[in-house]
């Protein structure tokens, strides 16, 4: 329905700043909430829009044969503002995109700043936001004020809005050697769509598990911060507290092996199995089931490979438990990330279930689009699923399969969310590839077949813009950006 009201963006960090530019290019004017200074977060350190908490990395800029260089390559096509800043404001990172972090938060808060249709109002919003805001983003992030949580997990239930996430490892399915592994439930027992067989069983013999836990509890773990509180509740201990506890108390936990029977050797029982179950709606994400843990990334990889069948497994997450605040997304908004209890709260952000800056303001992105659309009355089509963007909000409102309580875990952009491609034969000259070279070859034309449809998307869908708002490679943005630098 057309309206004159403004949307309301709450929370000015890299999705709220993200939303508010692209609402604006749409021509829709935005009130942006940010409560610091006046109210501070655990993690930010300055009054500084668009502040990074932590690294200076938006990570690869690989836009051939890296997602998230992929999500950056769309988010520049489609006018984005926290590529436009983190470009200018570059620092020298091999093909990683770095910047200097004081001078993109400035770019970005002189920029939302002085944007004619954008007020901004310092103040925290406290419980939901009063009634007669018609159109509402909430991008309050991780660390988002306990009074507005509660009030938003009063609106979802108790179960479905997270204070900690719990994260396991996962796995690419075309890397599981499936001559190790099998597919089984446990006493092959049919699940709700008659399945029998929906895990993939990795075995390990005894030595096997002995080296393993050995390896658990010797490898460098990732400490809590001092505010971070992180308790362990029972059943997401992360796997090497377990170990920690009882040398076998894995083999009764999560790698349990009763009710499952090694095709691949008749007759020998193995004497621990690690399950992985499948993550989204494609098949071709694999969850290690039970194994959260703390491990730090490197140790992980390392220690991962040690199991029979994942000795060259791919992960697209590696796992973690943090204070993060994030809605069960895929339960609670719909396609167009609005709350289903109450759709003029829209979400975007890290809140929504992406991990990551760039991932966060991607959907920043794709919800200031969506409610400066919703609010001149057009109708916006999402991005298709073959792009990253497409991918990325497909994952967070239905692509995940919902596996029970906590199986909706945070999430940073990979190829595994993409409908997967045959990997291409020959180059584009006609030399047939190697056999390594065919991953690589692969992403490649995922990546171009994403470009391709976002651009066919982005003509269908019309332009954006509603007056000449060039805002990628405007030299306005470029001039403020180089000021703060100097
Ligand atoms: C400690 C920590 C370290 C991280 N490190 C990295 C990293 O190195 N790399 C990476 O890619 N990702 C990292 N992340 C994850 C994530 O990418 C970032 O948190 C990212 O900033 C999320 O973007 P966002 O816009 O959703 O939230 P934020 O950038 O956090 O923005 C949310 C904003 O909302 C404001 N706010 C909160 N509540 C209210 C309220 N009630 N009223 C008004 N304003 C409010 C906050 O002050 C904040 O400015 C980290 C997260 C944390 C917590």
């Amino acid at each position: 329905m057309p309206t004159d009201s403004p949307i309301h963006i709450i929370g000015g960090g890299l999705a709220g700043c993200e939303a508010a530019w692209q609402a604006t290019r749409a021509g829709a004017p935005v009130v942006l909430h940010e409560m610091r200074p006046l109210v501070g977060t655990a993690a930010h350190q300055t009054d500084l829009l668009a502040e990074l908490v932590c690294s200076n990395s938006f990570r690869s800029d690989d836009w051939e044969h890296n997602a998230v260089g992929l999500l950056h390559a769309e988010m520049r096509r489609l006018g984005s503002l926290i590529l436009a800043c983190g470009d200018v404001c570059q620092t020298p990172a091999g093909g990683a995109l770095a910047v200097d972090r004081v001078g993109f938060a400035e770019a970005v808060t002189r920029r939302i700043l002085d944007h004619p249709l954008i007020t901004v109002e310092r103040g925290e919003v406290r419980g939901l936001p009063p009634a007669d805001w018609a159109s509402v983003i909430v991008a309050t992030g991780p660390l988002t004020s306990p009074s507005l949580s509660l009030a938003i997990q009063a609106l979802t239930g108790e179960d479905e809005l997270s204070f900690f996430d719990a994260i396991a490892p996962i796995v690419h399915a075309d890397s599981i050697d499936m001559s190790v592994a099998w597919m089984q439930s446990r006493y092959d027992k049919e699940g709700p769509g008659g399945e029998a067989a929906a895990y993939i069983n990795c075995p390990l013999t005894r030595d096997e598990y002995e080296a393993f836990v050995d390896a658990l509890l010797a490898g460098p773990k990732t400490e809590f911060k001092d505010w971070e509180h992180v308790p362990y509740f029972d059943g997401c201990l992360p796997i090497e507290e377990m170990a920690r506890r009882g040398r076998d108390s894995l083999r009764y936990g999560p790698m349990k092996p009763v009710g499952l029977t090694n095709p691949h050797q008749a007759g020998e029982r193995s004497h621990a199995v690690v399950q992985l179950r499948q993550d989204n709606a494609l098949g071709t994400l694999w969850n290690m089931v039970g194994f959260q843990t703390k491990l730090k990334h490197a140790a992980q990889t390392e220690v991962f490979r040690t199991i029979p069948g994942l000795d060259a497994a791919v992960f697209a997450r590696l796992g973690g438990l943090h204070r993060n605040t994030f809605l069960n997304s895929p339960r609670v908004l719909d396609a167009r990330l609005r709350l289903k209890a109450q759709p003029r709260l829209r979400f975007a952000g890290q809140i929504t279930g992406v991990e990551g800056y760039i991932e966060s303001a991607a959907i920043g992105l794709l919800a200031g689009r969506m409610a400066a659309a919703e609010r001149a009355g057009v109708d916006l089509p999402l991005p298709p699923a073959t792009t990253a963007l497409g991918a990325l909000i497909g994952h967070v409102t239905g692509g995940h399969l919902d596996g029970g309580a906590g199986s909706f875990q945070p999430m940073n952009i990979n190829y595994g969310l993409l409908p997967p491609m045959e990997p291409p034969r020959r180059s584009e000259t006609g030399k047939p590839f190697a056999r390594g070279e065919r991953g690589r070859a692969k992403k490649r034309a995922m990546s171009l077949r994403a470009l391709a449809d976002l651009d066919a998307w982005q003509a269908a869908a019309g332009p954006a813009t509603r007056v000449d708002d060039p805002a990628y490679g405007d030299p306005y943005a470029q001039s403020l950006a180089r000021q703060a630098l100097s």
